[in-house]
Formats: structure tokens, sequence, C-alpha cells
């Protein structure tokens, strides 16, 4: 018998966020268009998060946090009330206390 074992430090391959399913592909040497390597990077048309898969897991998940905060102000629109700036300081205030958020 087969059993779908997850491997130990490996992230999830989809996520459900707002009810919505996206594929979480980790790829090495990720870029942008200009041809500057990412840590990862949220896709809605696709609906895909992809994460630089060179990068340790501890950086990798942290990355996929970030890019999940990114899809939750996304999908819920308050992204467009948002600069860019102040959409980075958010999505990066809850990776960095998303441990915390989870002791509650
Ligand atoms: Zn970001």
């Amino acid at each position: 018998m087969k059993k779908d074992v997850k491997p130990v430090n490996s992230l999830p391959k989809s996520i459900t966020i707002f009810g919505r399913s996206f594929r979480i592909v980790e790829k090495p040497h990720l870029k942008d268009e200009d041809g500057k390597e990412l840590c990862g990077l949220y896709d809605s048309i696709k609906r895909e998060i992809k994460i630089n898969s060179k990068d340790l897991y501890e950086v990798r998940l942290s990355t996929l946090r970030h890019e999940v905060v990114h899809a939750l102000l996304d999908l819920s629109g308050l992204n467009e009330i948002l600069s860019v700036e102040l959409e980075e300081a958010i999505v990066r205030c809850i990776e960095n206390g998303w441990d915390d958020l989870g002791k509650i």
C-alpha cells in the first residue's frame, strides 16, 4: 500500500485562500520581468504562488506566508486602497508576526 507521506521540510503543493485554490510552484532562480532574482511571487491570474526553490526551507516558508498575505489583500480588494509601500509594510508585519498569531 502506497502512503501519501509529506516529506519533511516541504511546502504544500497548493493552498486555498478565500475559497480559491492556488498552486504553489517551486522554481530555481525565480526572476521578475527585469531579471531580478526573487524569493517569491504571487500571480493572481494564474492562481499561483511561486517560490524560489534554491532558498532554505525556513526562507521558503516565510516567503510563502508573505505571498499568502499579498493574496489575502488582493482577494479582499484591500490592496486597491493601499500604496505599494504600505501594502509591503503590512505584508511584512503579518509575515513576521505569523508564528505569534498561531499561539493565540
Ligand atoms: Zn511583497
